[in-house]
């Protein structure tokens, strides 16, 4: 089987970074064992509630598989708000989860659920016309440090970076109509999609 995209099922948005997926032309696989990950290329880990899908990850034994499978596998991760605190090496007040990316993320750093909001920005190395991202109660990215690189920020706030596995955005790019960064992660992936 050729390796695809795999997107963690356990919490949160799944669906939607499936169907955006899809119309990339991937079909991806919704990740729930530590044994669908030896068919994903990536994996996408979706926004929801942080705190739930770390007790998700171990209960579900995927977080050592996920560890294991970036260091000797080559997987590549796209944490998305919930699912890049998850990513981070540091959380502020928190132990990290993953420690995937040198990068330290604080919680809802922009406010409450009151706070959400959304721009329309261009970001340099992802899309040439702005793309709509949306925060919802959003972490920030308050320090990126060694290999890490930026790509966007907003407010002050690092609100994208990435080194050369892992990606992580503050926002939720599955919650707009275009797939810019879905592309963009499919390509980190070394894989195509279709320019729909
Ligand atoms: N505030 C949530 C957390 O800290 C993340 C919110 C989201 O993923 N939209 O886990």
């Amino acid at each position: 089987m050729n390796k695809t995209i795999g997107v963690l099922a356990l919490q949160g948005g799944y669906r939607e970074h499936g169907a955006h997926l899809r119309e990339c032309g991937i079909e991806p696989i919704y990740v729930k064992n530590p044994d669908e990950l030896q068919n994903c290329a990536g994996l996408i880990m979706p926004g929801g509630e942080s705190s739930c899908l770390r007790r998700l990850l171990r209960g579900f034994e995927l977080d050592t598989a996920i560890i294991h499978a970036v260091q000797n596998n080559n997987l590549r991760i796209w944490g998305t708000c919930a699912g890049a605190i998850l990513c981070a090496n540091e959380v502020v007040g928190e132990d990290p989860c993953l420690s995937l990316i040198e990068a330290s993320v604080e919680r809802n750093i922009f406010g409450s659920q009151l706070a959400s909001f959304c721009e329309n920005v261009i970001v340099p190395g992802v899309c040439d016309t702005p793309e709509r991202l949306v925060y919802i109660r959003a972490p920030g990215i308050r320090r990126i440090w060694g290999q890490t690189r930026l790509l966007h920020s907003s407010h002050d706030v690092i609100t994208a970076a990435e080194n050369d596995s892992i990606l992580i955005t503050s926002f939720h790019p599955e919650l707009s109509g275009t797939r810019a960064f879905h592309q963009y992660f499919i390509k980190k992936c070394g894989l195509e999609s279709i320019d729909a």
